[in-house]
């Protein structure tokens, strides 16, 4: 099979999840997808709107589908020629809440960007998103902030949730300290030891922190925390990401600066 280079033309067939589908001109369509060897690309399908046969209703966002796409121009830009729906989601279509949800982690998700090396992290994590949000019917309240946070941690911005990066002392039994300039967290006698901004984080929050490193996403409905819990959660993740990420909510929409 033809492999991706930029200036050079090829031609693949792929599953990928469809994150944004827009229209121009009169029939012809964009869609930008999530590929699991490519990472986030976008392409025209040309009488998308028109053509039943060669896309059978599949284009629609958050669905998976099949596709074959075709570089043209020398590589300047991918045509869709062919799509078959894999798995559709219809219950996230007829519920806006959830479906709210899905399309902020889709936005989280192209603000921060993925690379090659990236994409079958990414690729797992936001089907498996896709899959709570359509099968489970209980959420966690933090879904979109657990999402974040595991796509940055799987794309290389891990956090030590267990232990004093600086004493090793085990996190069984206290409060950690996150410190924002370092990423790090420290225990509370070497926190003392630290200046600069810190965020407090009791042994549940680190706990629930820790398993979405490691839980499949698809069975994050255990993860039900109290308010307090998650509040503290929710802080810390949004305060590591804006830090050393870069990326914020402004507007309505995810900026990276
Ligand atoms: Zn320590």
């Amino acid at each position: 099979m033809p492999i991706l280079y930029a200036g050079v033309d090829m031609e693949f067939s792929e599953r990928v999840l469809l994150l944004r589908v827009g229209k121009f001109k009169e029939s012809d369509l964009w869609i930008r997808f999530l590929s699991p060897t490519r990472g986030v690309l976008t392409a025209f399908a040309f009488g998308g709107s028109r053509s039943r046969r060669r896309f059978i209703g599949c284009l629609d966002i958050f669905n998976e589908v099949c596709i074959k796409a075709v570089s043209s121009g020398h590589g300047a830009y991918l045509a869709l020629c062919e799509g078959v729906l894999i798995k559709g989601v219809p219950r996230l279509r007829s519920d806006p809440p959830r479906l709210g949800i899905a399309a902020n982690c889709a936005a989280f998700l192209q603000t921060f960007g993925v690379t090659i090396d990236g994409a079958q992290a990414a690729y797992f994590l936001f089907h498996q998103t896709l899959q709570l949000l359509e099968e489970e019917e209980s959420l966690p309240g933090l879904l979109p902030f657990f999402f974040r946070a595991r796509l940055v941690f799987d794309q290389g911005y891990a956090l030590e949730t267990r232990q004093c990066m600086l004493c090793g002392k085990l996190f069984q039994q206290e409060k950690a300290y996150l410190f924002l300039k370092d990423g790090l967290f420290f225990c509370h006698a070497c926190s003392s030891l630290q200046l600069g901004q810190r965020l407090a984080l009791s042994v549940q929050a680190l706990e629930a922190l820790g398993k979405t490193h490691v839980m499949p996403p698809v069975s994050w409905g255990k993860l039900q925390l109290v308010p307090s819990v998650a509040r503290e959660c929710a802080r810390v993740i949004d305060g590591f990401i804006q830090y050393h990420v870069g990326i914020h909510w402004e507007n309505g929409h995810f900026v990276r600066h």
